[in-house]
């Protein structure tokens, strides 16, 4: 660890101590320390971007991809489903839950759908691009209702309702769809309150509404900071880095 390093640490640990309004922002470098591959970098999943069904993964994972073959989404979010089904929340997830739950005014933005979040309080809690473990059927709506591991063993190509025998998918935001109301709405509460101190944990921070909650961090001077052990194309937006993993960054921390 670098003389930074320990500086930064000691500075957002003690930001941490006086905020009330904290917004953590996680994405797939805070379940790596869970064993989950990341989606893009080194040992990423989709690293190279194709697939064997030569498609990329961003048109395997599509809207329109789901209603022309939905064998093939399905094979991908069978793929990330079951990568993520046996993971375990580590000591990241779990001091995020802790902090919430202590501070009732903080919360999670989260772009995983790894479902490894599930200890915080669900009020404080925006999975903005879903769960890969609650699924639903596109025709008449109703919830799976067996157990998520029971039902994904039981996926060979693409299941369907029991009711109605329509076409079930998990409730993840496929490329091209948008992005569910509730949680933009959930989103849109959280910075209209302004929180005083927003913490980047293990996201490439690739898309606009991740990237936006720092840019009015920063705008506004409210303290920014980001864990992350390699830095992103936003490092230098942040006011103090921390580049070591999420779990061991969060233990220190808190
Ligand atoms: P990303 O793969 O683009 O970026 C991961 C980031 O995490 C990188 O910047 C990397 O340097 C960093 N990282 C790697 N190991 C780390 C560690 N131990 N601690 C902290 N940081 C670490 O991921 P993204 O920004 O979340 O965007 C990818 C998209 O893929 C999202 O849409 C997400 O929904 C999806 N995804 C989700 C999961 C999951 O649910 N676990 C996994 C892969 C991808
Ligand atoms: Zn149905």
């Amino acid at each position: 660890m670098d003389s930074s390093n320990d500086k930064n640490i000691e500075t957002v640990a003690k930001l941490l101590k006086t905020s009330q309004k904290v917004l953590f922002i996680t994405g797939a470098g805070i379940s790596a320390d869970s064993g989950l591959p990341t989606y893009r970098g080194t040992g990423g999943l989709y690293a190279d971007n194709s697939t064997e069904d030569g498609v990329s993964i961003e048109n395997a994972l599509s809207a329109s991809m789901f209603a022309s073959k939905p064998e093939i989404t399905w094979k991908y979010l069978l793929q990330i489903a079951r990568a993520c089904i046996d993971a375990q929340p580590n000591a990241a997830h779990l001091a995020i839950a802790e902090f919430l739950r202590c501070h009732t005014s903080s919360y999670v933005l989260t772009q995983n759908i790894d479902g490894l979040h599930g200890q915080c309080p669900e009020s404080q809690l925006i999975e903005i691009h879903g769960n890969a473990f609650n699924f639903y059927c596109v025709s008449c709506a109703k919830s799976v209702e067996a157990d998520s591991r029971t039902f994904l063993q039981s996926i060979s190509t693409t299941p369907s309702c029991q009711y109605c025998g329509g076409l079930v998918r998990p409730s993840v935001v496929l490329f091209e769809e948008a992005l569910p109301g509730a949680a933009l709405q959930r989103l849109s509460n959280v910075l209209q309150a302004e929180p005083d101190l927003v913490v980047s944990i293990g996201t490439s921070a690739l898309f606009p509404y991740i990237i936006e909650p720092v840019y009015r961090a920063k705008a506004s001077g409210i303290a920014t900071v980001e864990i992350n052990p390699d830095t992103t194309e936003i490092s230098s937006q942040f006011d103090y880095r921390i580049a070591l993993g999420a779990a061991q960054a969060m233990q220190v921390l808190l």
